[in-house]
């Protein structure tokens, strides 16, 4: 977007206050504008970790993380605006990763919907949210692609693919920022983990990362280049190092690329105590040179190291970083304070308090997501839905009942409302029906001694609902998995189910919850149908009985590749060829001797209730130049019984190329609803 006249005057009177500031500011002052703390609440008021409100009071804090509630902001603001000697407002941030109040469907269920209006309303009903209770910023989207689910945090991001993370990372900015950053409702966007954290090695957190610079520049940059292009203000490098290179000091990347190459000028925020962690990384032996290197690549908030409060004195005493140097990360750091409208509102307080209406809207609209974000792996013999007939209705499993653990990942952040269980979900919506519950096994805790009674619910039943999967804590950040699996309880707990409903001819629906894909071949061979349902947040358990009940079609799709083994990991579909055939019989081929190179379930796979038939391709015009825009159009009929809905996915290869090419490149896709053809 072009700048107005307006823009430019708005633009020359914030540079005029912030150059008014920072002429008038100590040194303790700028470094205060460069640090953020986390914060809480205890009964004597409000804390800030490792300090107390005193440093806010004489500016050496000048922005915090994890504050939750409206009174607490208002407290901390109050300090800040009223009492320090140049009454600059503090920036406060938290990770609104799916939701606030509402919670969303984690972010890798999201992307399922293939849905970037969606995405984008989300975001923006979050920032409302977010903003109601005082905050400017939120730590989110994160958009680091993965290939890996043994790496936790593949719950936070949208899956294996760049250029589908990249469309994500535009609705997200959009819907984060809104039209107007200094609008009460907005929220400052953080563009994370900058870059490649997805490919730690063997998807153990925080570990190291080797990829080629073709990799990082096809793959990883990409999200963050849109996130830019969009207005992101902000930026979170990695914890992680690049080849060597730990991206919170990583000068090639951050001033290079981002700054210099894409034109980023927003403000770049260390992730938690990552300035610290240059020291363990081997390339800071103090606080000190610490500071200086993250100062040096551009990093504008030390987030919890203290290192630029403690080590940019000294480095300046040094001549190891020049005044220039901090100034130019205070103005960014003010510029986006002005922007924010912080100066004017530092509450942000709306002019009129939200209608309760909004909070209902607001939880039909994580209904709607959350039931697009669910992929049906399996439905054998059209299972589901379940016939209308389905008198009896066994709920089986750990997580049929539990609440707590629909959140999801950072489910802690905001004071959220309480999720719907599967259990209460079927129960509203099939009033008629009986249905019985049992838990069988706990969710993480090995203990059987319920199996048999669980069991035992088949015997009287219709059909099955089996929930299990992980819990709560099994994915996200810090929870990489060696084992990506149904836990070995849980997985006693379902052969017990399928032995005794296939002696019966029950049908078993399983409802799997995860934060990422798991390798559950088992599950595949005996469940008549798969649902997986990710975590779905507030409106889970409606969301679930929805697809159950057939009330809507399942029209989620995978956006990451679910392995047949774990051996196969990383498997996703931009590989490049091999110049050996794959899966063939000859012994030198590119394959394995004991698992076929296929996954159990590919990337865009999902069925629903409708039968999609694709034919007449035409690809215009058939022979391209340079610069030509391709249409390709494609007829589509539902031959299905049921209306539902299809997710049209573009891929292209580049067959002859100067280098190896993908297999398959993603570049659209489209959803779009048909009735059934009569
Ligand atoms: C995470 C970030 C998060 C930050 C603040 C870190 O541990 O890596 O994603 O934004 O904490 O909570």
């Amino acid at each position: 977007m072009g700048k107005t006249s307006d823009d430019t005057l708005k633009d020359a009177a914030r540079m005029s206050r912030i150059e008014q500031l920072l002429s008038q500011m100590t040194l303790t002052e700028k470094l205060g504008q460069l640090t953020m703390t986390a914060s809480g609440y205890a009964v004597t008021g409000p804390i800030i970790v490792g300090d107390s409100t005193d440093s806010i009071k004489d500016g050496s804090v000048g922005n915090l993380l994890n504050m939750v509630g409206p009174g607490p902001t208002h407290e901390m603001q109050k300090i800040a605006v009223e009492q320090t000697r140049l009454g600059i407002p503090l920036l406060i941030g938290l990770d609104i990763i799916h939701g606030h109040r509402i919670l969303f469907p984690l972010p890798i269920a999201e992307a399922a919907s293939f849905d970037p209006r969606l995405w984008e309303r989300t975001a923006r009903e979050a920032a409302k949210e977010g903003a109601a209770d005082g905050l400017a910023m939120t730590f989110a989207p994160m958009l680091d692609v993965s290939r890996d689910p043994r790496w936790g945090r593949t719950a936070e991001g949208g899956g294996e693919d760049g250029w589908l993370n990249s469309r994500i990372a535009e609705a997200k900015v959009r819907g984060f920022q809104g039209d107007d950053l200094s609008s009460k409702d907005a929220l400052a966007a953080c563009a994370k983990h900058f870059a490649a954290y997805g490919p730690v090695n063997a998807g153990r957190e925080y570990a190291p990362v080797d990829i080629s610079e073709r990799t990082l520049r096809e793959v990883h940059l990409p999200p963050f280049e849109a996130a830019v292009k969009a207005g992101v203000e902000t930026i979170m490098p990695a914890f992680t190092d690049l080849n060597g290179i730990p991206m919170t000091a990583h000068v090639p990347l951050l001033r290079d690329y981002l700054r210099s190459e894409l034109g980023f000028d927003g403000v770049l925020v260390s992730d938690y105590n990552a300035i610290g962690e240059l020291i363990k990384h081997g390339v800071a032996a103090d606080l000190v040179e610490a500071a200086t290197l993250a100062l040096k690549a551009g990093v504008d908030i030390d987030m919890m190291a203290d290192a630029y409060r403690k080590g940019l004195p000294v480095a300046l005493e040094r001549g190891l970083v020049t005044m220039d140097e901090i100034d130019a990360c205070v103005r960014r750091v003010l510029r986006l304070k002005e922007k924010l409208g912080l100066f004017d509102d530092p509450y942000r307080r709306g002019s009129t308090p939200e209608a309760p209406q909004a909070l209902v809207d607001r939880r039909a609209l994580a209904r709607e997501v959350a039931t697009r974000s669910v992929v049906m792996l399996k439905n054998e013999h059209d299972t589901l839905p379940l016939p209308a007939s389905t008198q009896r209705i066994a709920v089986i499993g750990p997580l049929a009942d539990a609440a707590y653990d629909m959140c999801g990942c950072w489910w802690a952040a905001g004071e959220h409302e309480p999720n719907t269980t599967v259990l209460a979900g079927l129960r509203a919506a099939l009033p008629a029906a009986q249905i019985e519950h049992a838990a069988g096994v706990p969710i993480l805790e090995d203990e059987r001694s319920g199996i048999a009674a669980a069991a035992a619910l088949v015997d009287n039943a219709n059909a099955v609902v089996l929930c299990i999967g992980e819990g709560v804590r099994q994915s996200g950040e810090a929870a990489s998995r060696a084992y990506p699996e149904l836990a070995a309880h849980q997985r006693a707990l379902a052969q017990a189910v399928f032995e005794r409903a296939s002696a019966r001819g029950v049908p078993v629906i399983v409802v799997l919850f995860s934060g990422r894909p798991l390798v559950i071949p088992e599950l595949d061979a005996k469940a008549d149908a798969i649902l997986a349902a990710w975590f779905l947040g507030t409106e889970a358990g409606h969301a679930i009985a929805d697809l159950i009940s057939g009330k809507a079609s399942p029209s989620g799709r995978t956006p990451m590749t679910w392995p047949r083994a774990l051996g196969q990991v990383p498997i996703f579909f931009g590989q490049r060829p091999s110049g050996r055939p794959m899966n063939a019989d000859d012994f030198y081929t590119s394959k394995y001797l004991d698992v076929s190179n296929e996954p159990l379930y590919a990337f865009g796979h999902g069925l629903g209730y409708g039968r999609f038939a694709y034919s007449d391709l035409r690809v215009i015009p058939e022979r391209v130049t340079e610069n030509d825009t391709i249409r390709v159009t494609v007829d589509l009929v539902n031959e299905g019984k049921r209306a539902a809905e299809e997710t049209v996915f573009l891929f292209m290869r580049d067959k002859i190329a100067s280098v190896a090419r993908p297999l398959l490149e993603l570049r659209g896709f489209t959803k779009i609803a048909l009735a059934a053809r009569r």
